[in-house]
């Protein structure tokens, strides 16, 4: 079983030496478990905060341990009628070539609905993270303006284009001219270049009348573009922040918690937090419904980000974090 554990919690950008490769036994499956062989590793940048000791909402990886990890598996053995081998599942092995996990964490998948990939992207939790952020606190309505960035990701690409299965204007905001491009395959209505010249203006022109949705996944620089668009009773769905995700101190310069609090009491903004779990038991199955359905004839299109190899993981998640991703990311494991 080849495994990928933390060597030590990474300061900053994370190193290859905060990792450790090496093979163990195959596990065995105990009762009510399963044994899988992985097919498919998401990584995904809530992981960076898995890395850290900071208190957050899901406990950390600790220092020995395989680090944590949303998979597509095939079932090698089970102890439950359930499941049997040669299906294929999705479940959360982490970044190890073979797992045992309970049956009860484990999603049957059926490959011939959609490429087993998906559930781990538009199918799957950064899809989900997308419906429910954007329909249950952004509340778009038709005729008003959305906007994301990051928006290449499964999270982001998801948002802008139910955002138009909506009616609304939707603005994409990604690093480079290729991502550019794709966001207008997408039918993004503008398509922004956070890395270009002049984000604050580029954002005016492409909305005259203001922004009333900005899923938040980046913070940063975008934010600070954002804000001032924002128009009254906007809402801001805050999903990520993956431009601080490496950072080890608060960024220079004045205070503008003020600001920022002016702009929330005199526009009467809505800023609401959430981690997508709130929503599972109340909107998976209508997201799996409506999804699929859009997935399946066109409506939802989405990219996909492939790298061959386990031991590839670390590198590609350092990348993932800082912009070379281009799609979902995802490792390919085995065959
Ligand atoms: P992505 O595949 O979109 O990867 C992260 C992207 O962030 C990068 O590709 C890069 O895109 C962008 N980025 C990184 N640094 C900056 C920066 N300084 N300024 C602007 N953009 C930057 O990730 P996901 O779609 O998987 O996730 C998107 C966000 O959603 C993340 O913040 C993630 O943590 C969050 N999330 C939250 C969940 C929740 O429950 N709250 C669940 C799942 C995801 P580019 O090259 O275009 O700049």
């Amino acid at each position: 079983n080849r495994r990928i554990r933390l060597a030590s919690r990474p300061v900053g950008v994370p190193q290859p030496d905060n990792f450790i490769h090496d093979d163990a036994p195959v596990p065995e499956p105990g009762s009510g478990e399963v044994l899988l062989r992985t097919l498919y590793l998401s990584l995904d940048p809530y992981m960076r905060g898995r890395l850290s000791d900071a208190k957050s909402y899901a406990a950390p990886v600790e220092v020995g341990d395989v680090i944590v990890g949303g998979t597509v598996s095939e079932v090698v053995e089970s102890t439950v009628p359930e499941f049997t081998p040669g299906q294929i599942v999705q479940g959360y092995a982490g970044w190890q070539s073979y797992s045992v996990e309970p049956a009860s964490r484990l999603r049957l998948l059926d490959p011939a609905e959609a490429p087993v990939t998906t559930a781990l992207g538009v199918l799957g939790m950064p899809g989900f993270t997308a419906y429910a952020g954007l329909l249950k606190i952004g509340q778009p309505k038709e005729g008003e303006t959305v906007a994301v960035a990051a928006a290449t990701g499964p999270v982001g690409s998801a948002v802008g284009q139910i955002a138009k299965l909506t009616g609304c204007t939707a603005i994409g905001i990604a690093g480079g001219s290729q991502k550019v491009a794709y966001l207008e395959e997408l039918g993004f209505d503008h398509a922004l270049d956070h890395r270009g010249e002049d984000l604050r203006g580029a954002l005016k022109t492409a909305a005259p009348d203001g922004i009333d949705v900005y899923f938040e996944n980046v913070g940063g620089a975008v934010w600070d573009a954002v804000l001032p668009r924002l128009n009254t009773f906007a809402r801001v769905p805050v999903c990520g922040l993956a431009a601080n995700y490496n950072a080890t101190s608060l960024p220079e310069g004045p205070d503008r918690t003020p600001a920022l609090m002016r702009s929330v009491l005199s526009k009467s903004l809505l800023l609401r937090g959430f981690i997508q779990t709130e929503f599972v038991e109340s909107t998976f199955a209508d997201f799996l419904r409506d999804m699929g359905e859009w997935v399946r004839v066109g409506k939802v299109k989405y990219r996909e980000d492939i790298t061959e190899g386990l031991d590839n993981a670390p590198a590609t998640f350092v990348g993932m974090l800082d912009g070379k991703n281009f799609g979902k990311t995802l490792i390919k494991v085995a065959d």
